[in-house]
This record gives C-alpha cells, structure tokens and sequence, in this order.
C-alpha cells in the first residue's frame, strides 16, 4: 500500500465561510498515482471543519444560517471567561461538524457524486490560513 500527503492552503474570511475543495483533492490523487483507496481530507484546527456539499450560491448561504440557529455566533458561552475568547460559536460548530471526511478513490479520482463537493468551512470570528491535508492511501 501507498501513502502520499500533499497539502493546500486556504485563505478564508471566517464566520462560517465554505470553500471548495474538490479540485485541489483532484490534483493531489493524480500526482499521487494511487489509482484505488481512500483520500483523507483534514483540517487542523479546532474552529474549521470539512464536508461535502453542493457548492452552490443558494447552500453557501444556507450552510451558514444553519449553524447561526444551532450555535448563534453572538450569543454568550462559557468559552469566552475561560480565554476571554469571542469564538465559542466556532468551536461548536467545529466540534458538530468534524475535521476530516474520507472519500473513495476509484480509477484514480475521488469517488464522488456530481453535485458532492468536498468542501472546508471557517468558522472563526477572523480571517484565516488554513492548511488542509489530502492524504492519498491505495495502490
Ligand atoms: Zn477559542
């Protein structure tokens, strides 16, 4: 078995911002050369966290509203005394959404469907750089 790690990094905005990454998944699977397995997509960190979606305008904004209703940004949270931190929501969001998917890799593409998109969301109250792992295992 093959193991092969590539990187790409992301400049985001914050407050819940969705960024596509299939192609850069795409890239990283050919110049692999692993033609079956898996690729692992992950971000480090404890206030982004990966998906798929359809990357579409309408659930680019649907996403975000979404995560306002389950964890509103402005509200208080016990993370806040304990760093004097203004993200409580963004690690929530984080934790519910995970940091990582795994997708299939078939004829040396990632295995998905044509409206999935494996996407990164930021949900940090600032801007950020975000180094995402595609890690590519198979033959
Ligand atoms: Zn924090």
């Amino acid at each position: 078995m093959k193991t092969h790690r590539a990187f790409c990094t992301v400049e985001t905005r914050g407050h819940t911002d969705v960024h596509d990454l299939t192609e850069p998944l795409r890239r990283a699977i050919a110049e692999s050369g692993i033609r079956e397995g898996q690729a692992l997509v992950f971000v480090s960190g404890s206030t982004a966290g990966v998906t798929t979606i359809e990357f579409e305008p309408g659930l680019r904004k649907d996403l975000p509203e979404l995560f306002e209703r389950l964890a509103p940004e402005k509200a208080d949270y016990h993370h806040h005394a304990t760093w004097g931190d203004d993200n409580g929501a963004a690690h929530l969001r984080a934790a519910l959404l995970g940091p990582s998917v795994v997708v299939p890799i078939a004829e040396g593409a990632p295995l998905l469907g044509e409206w999935q998109q494996v996407v990164l969301v930021d949900f940090d109250t600032r801007p950020r750089r975000r180094r995402v792992l595609l890690q590519a295992m198979g033959e």
